[in-house]
């Protein structure tokens, strides 16, 4: 989808526009990025950006300034020197494929701790160096798609992904596409006091918000904890 028809939906319901950074060959440093940052505002959209954490390339002070929000998300992590994808589990919660064919490759039980560890290390990395604004699909990964989130995401394990989020004022993104975080983690965030924001994930035509608004429901989320179009943590590049 173009900037120009993004744009023509706000007037449907009002969004940002968050592109992958990097992106092939199209986003691939600075000053893509703040070329693209003028076309978007240009046609009057609040510019995002979901930067792809443990892999993205460091950005400039003056550009993450220039966005409206900075989302950080995982679509794959690094653990003892392997790269495990997000790809296949993020088709099968979005309905896209039946099946979820990648079991065998977690029967190590050490591997998803590992891989939890890890995510932790990079989400901290993204709050701390990079300054997001919101946690993109927390709970997105093969994880979740192996069986219960409940049970392979230990809610010790989420309390520390949630206070970490909290302490740095850092939103946790809702996902109509991967339809996360769960029920429980949403019930669990609320309670600790964290700030949510929402997420179409669309990569084309908007879409009525029907997922999220039964998890917003079925989790009792308050609307006044959700962010409304400003950025509002305060940060600045560790010195
Ligand atoms: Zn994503």
């Amino acid at each position: 989808m173009s900037l120009a028809d993004r744009a023509k939906t706000v007037q449907v319901r009002p969004h940002g526009v968050s592109d992958h950074f990097p992106w092939r060959d199209k986003m691939k440093g600075d000053d893509d990025v703040l070329r693209y940052i003028d076309d978007a505002s240009r046609l009057g959209l609040r510019v995002g950006l979901e930067y792809d954490l443990g892999v993205a390339p460091a950005l400039r002070p003056s550009t993450r300034e220039g966005l409206h929000y900075l989302i950080g998300a995982l679509h794959q992590v690094e653990v003892d020197g392997e790269w495990i994808h997000y790809d296949a589990a993020g088709a099968f919660l979005k309905g896209q494929s039946k099946s979820y064919d990648e079991a065998s490759r977690f029967a190590d039980a050490s591997l998803i701790v590992r891989m939890r560890e890890r995510t932790l290390e990079v989400v901290r990395d993204g709050i701390e160096r990079v300054g997001i604004d919101i946690l993109g699909h927390a709970t997105m990964s093969p994880l979740a798609a192996l069986g219960d989130p409940e049970v392979l995401y230990p809610p010790e394990w989420q309390e520390r992904l949630i206070r970490m989020c909290l302490e740095a004022d850092v939103a946790i993104e809702l996902n109509e596409a991967y339809g996360v975080p769960h029920r429980a983690f949403l019930e669990r965030a609320q309670r600790l006091g964290a700030r949510f924001s929402v997420g179409s994930d669309t990569h084309f035509a908007l879409k009525p918000l029907d997922k999220t608004m039964a998890m917003i429901g079925a989790a009792g989320l308050a609307e006044d904890r959700f962010l409304a179009g400003r950025k509002v943590r305060a940060w600045s590049t560790p010195g």
